[in-house]
């Protein structure tokens, strides 16, 4: 029995995963169209490489960028870009971007893809290059460059990789049928992983009710050479998937406020960007598909789909069979943590794990909110011990510096407060838009002093240019009074 650190606070919640597990999984048939974004999930805009009019193949890179924080798009099949547009984007603030728009031609023609004989005969730096050229980001959602988070900042020695299939939001099964049909590429991608990292231990989560998906491991780890990585089941709690709470479970060590795991010898990864990581290195092909769930009362064959980035999602609904009478809206995610969509126009994302076609007993509704009663209910379910009743309180009060000293940063937005409000108090709104005020008001505050600095420079420069030009006169003076002296003395 793996010895287990539980944190405090969670809860179990209406799991709703066989709706769409019970299904078969289906590959998505080749889309018309496929859009890029080229503001990617975490913010960093790229530069398009190709052009309106220009043909490109399955695997072609369509932006670009030097850095490793800025991850590559692949385009997911062959066809032509029909141009370059701003459309919407899938971020809360929900403003448009552009995106590049690719005809598919239907051909599928592909770059050629090179992979590696033997990746452990080859450097770590040239691997990670690889994994950046692959454009592979964390799958879970945060769409973090996986290659950036390979590769942790020097002082910090690494012990333990943490490969996270502990799906906890309702709803979600992509991990689960992940797991479930390529638990072979799940443990290689463990396997390259831990030798990127220099580790010879792996923990490998699993909530403790797919048990499928603990089996087909089980049975994938019989036949090959993966002995050093526990399979470890996990219970069934919400938000056990969080990345500092599964670490915390696992290992019993706390990432520090404001830090990274890294800080206390961890690497944690998807089981999904496993298997990215696997394709790209043992079959050299870039990240051009993922695994995304479609589910709720709002579509009528609810269904896990193998899908191209790039797809409207409207074509993942079509192949589910269509929206039912009782659709209310449309999320990216799960009801706890998804981003509302404005369309189903808009495509499948690195970071679309599930798209939640929800009917109306399935999102929170907004109900009236009464006053803070200070039950105390929430701080009791809080998995980071925050008390979101101060914070509530200091946020409404526009005092965001006390919410700061009651570490508004920490909270990981996880709704468990919001559940369980006997005065549906939209705790998380309220934090998630205080957390955008900081951040803007971090950002004034920077430029200004940024601002004051330069005319602070400005200002000793003119001084300095002033004294010179004083000092250069008063010695000219000097030398001619010098002059006219000599003169009346000779
Ligand atoms: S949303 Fe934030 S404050 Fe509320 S329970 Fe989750 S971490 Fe705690
Ligand atoms: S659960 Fe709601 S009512 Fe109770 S203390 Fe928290 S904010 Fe107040």
């Amino acid at each position: 029995m793996f010895k287990l650190w539980p944190f405090k606070g969670g809860l179990r919640l209406p799991a709703h995963k066989q709706e769409s597990s019970l299904a078969p999984l289906q590959s998505m048939p080749l889309p018309k169209q496929l859009i890029y974004p080229l503001v990617q999930g975490n913010g960093s805009i790229s530069q398009p490489l190709v052009k309106a009019g220009e043909r490109v193949l399955k695997g072609q890179v369509l932006n670009s960028t030097e850095e490793w924080s800025i991850p590559l798009i692949h385009a997911a099949s062959s066809g032509w870009v029909i141009g370059i547009q701003a459309l919407p984007l899938i971020q809360p603030s929900g403003m448009d971007g552009p995106c590049i728009v690719l005809e598919v031609d239907g051909l599928d023609e592909s770059v050629e893809f090179n992979s590696f004989a033997d990746y452990r005969t080859v450097e770590t730096k040239v691997l990670l290059d690889k994994i950046h050229q692959a454009g592979i980001v964390g799958l879970g959602g945060a769409s973090f460059p996986t290659a950036i988070k390979l590769d942790p900042p020097k002082p910090h020695r690494i012990d333990t990789l943490v490969l996270n299939g502990a799906e906890c939001e309702p709803y979600i099964t992509c991990d689960d049928s992940l797991l479930r049909h390529f638990s072979k590429e799940v443990l290689s991608g463990a396997n390259i992983l831990m030798h990127i990292i220099g580790v010879n231990d792996c923990l490998l989560a699993v909530e403790d009710e797919m048990q499928e998906s603990i089996a087909a491991l089980e049975t994938a780890q019989s036949k090959g050479d993966f002995g050093h990585i526990h399979i470890v089941a996990v219970p069934t709690v919400y938000p056990t998937g969080g990345e500092r709470q599964l670490i915390q479970l696992l290992t019993g060590r706390e990432v520090p406020a404001g830090g990274i795991p890294a800080e206390i010898g961890v690497v944690c990864h998807n089981v999904a960007t496993a298997v990215a990581v696997h394709q790209a290195i043992t079959d050299g092909e870039p990240l051009l598909s993922r695994m995304v769930t479609v589910t709720g009362q709002g579509v009528r064959n609810p269904q896990n789909l193998l899908a191209r980035i790039g797809t409207p999602i409207a074509e993942l609904i079509e192949v589910c069979g269509g929206y039912t009478d009782c659709v209310q809206s449309l999320i990216m995610g799960g009801p706890m943590m998804g981003l509302a969509l404005p369309s189903d126009a808009m495509p499948v994302t690195k970071a679309t794990n599930c798209v939640l076609v929800a009917g109306q007993d399935e999102v929170m509704v907004d109900k009236q909110a009464m006053p803070c009663i200070r039950c105390g209910d929430c701080a009791s379910v809080c998995p980071v011990e925050l008390l979101p009743q101060q914070l509530y309180w200091h946020v409404r009060a526009d005092q965001l510096e006390r919410a700061m000293e009651y570490h508004l940063p920490d909270c990981i937005e996880c709704g468990c407060c919001d559940v369980v409000c006997p005065s549906h108090i939209p705790l998380v709104q309220h934090f998630r838009s205080a957390k955008t005020t900081v951040a803007r008001r971090e950002q004034e505050k920077a430029k200004a002093d940024h601002a004051r600095l330069r005319y602070d420079a400005r200002n000793a420069r003119k001084l300095n240019e002033q004294m010179e030009k004083a000092e250069a006169t008063k010695r000219k003076r000097e030398l001619l009074t010098k002059m006219a002296e000599n003169h009346k003395s000779g």
